[in-house]
């Protein structure tokens, strides 16, 4: 479903961070573990499309993403990849229905209400299309954002240290959430995270360190 080739990245002034050539095949399920500034949000914006990388190739479904013009990139995210950051980022002026509708709409997809409502539902959210979302608790708020991520059904989910501030109970739903509804998508799930209790869920690792550069 994904595939690195040879990726690196540098932010400006930063140190290079190098990927393995990392895949994960449809249907994949893994945790990206590292220890702070390893890298893990850097490549989650990558697989995204959300960064482009210094060198290298990210290809997903078959795409290279580097060979989309910015235009057709957005688009092409919009319908294959779901991004759920650390904070849900969420436009406080829409309502939570219209915050997913707009992820429809970004992708160049039609308008599919009955899709929003289901996604709601499935995540415990029904009733709840109208709120805006500072009427909304912490923890509803993080699932809108998950709604938004899968709403477009893509092909790959990718959740940054989406347990970071839970307690267990709710780090286990979470993770339990985002296995359903990568499930119900269909999508590939790859979960950023230290947390041990995410960690010992997933069957594959990814393991980023940090590089002698970084630590000098
Ligand atoms: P992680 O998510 O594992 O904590 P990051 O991907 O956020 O790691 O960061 C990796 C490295 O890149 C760190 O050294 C961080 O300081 C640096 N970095 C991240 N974002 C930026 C940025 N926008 N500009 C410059 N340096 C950055
Ligand atoms: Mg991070």
């Amino acid at each position: 479903m994904f595939q690195l080739d040879s990726v690196r990245h540098r932010y400006p002034g930063g140190a290079e961070l190098a990927f393995p050539d990392w895949s994960l095949a449809q249907g994949g399920r893994a945790v990206l573990v590292g220890p702070s500034g390893s890298g893990k949000t850097t490549l989650l914006s990558l697989l995204g499309g959300l960064l482009r990388p210094s060198a290298g190739k990210v290809s997903l479904a078959g795409q290279d993403l580097g060979a989309l013009p910015p235009g057709k990139l957005d688009a092409f995210r919009g319908r294959q990849v779901g991004f759920v950051p650390q904070r849900p980022h969420l436009i406080a002026s829409l309502t939570v229905a219209d915050n997913l509708r707009l992820a429809q709409y970004l992708a160049h997809l039609p308008q599919d209400s009955q899709r929003i409502e289901a996604v709601l539902h499935e995540l415990g959210l029904a009733g709840l299309g109208n709120r805006k979302p500072h009427q909304l608790s912490q923890g509803q708020a993080q699932r809108v954002a998950i709604g938004r991520a899968v709403v477009n059904r893509p092909a790959l989910l990718l959740a940054d240290e989406p347990t970071a501030s839970l307690d267990d109970d709710a780090a286990e739903a979470v993770v339990s959430l985002l296995q359903k509804v990568a499930d119900e998508a269909g999508a590939c799930l790859l979960v950023a995270s230290h947390d041990s209790r995410v960690k010992d869920r997933f069957e594959t690792r990814f393991a980023l360190g940090v590089s002698k550069e970084q630590a000098a």
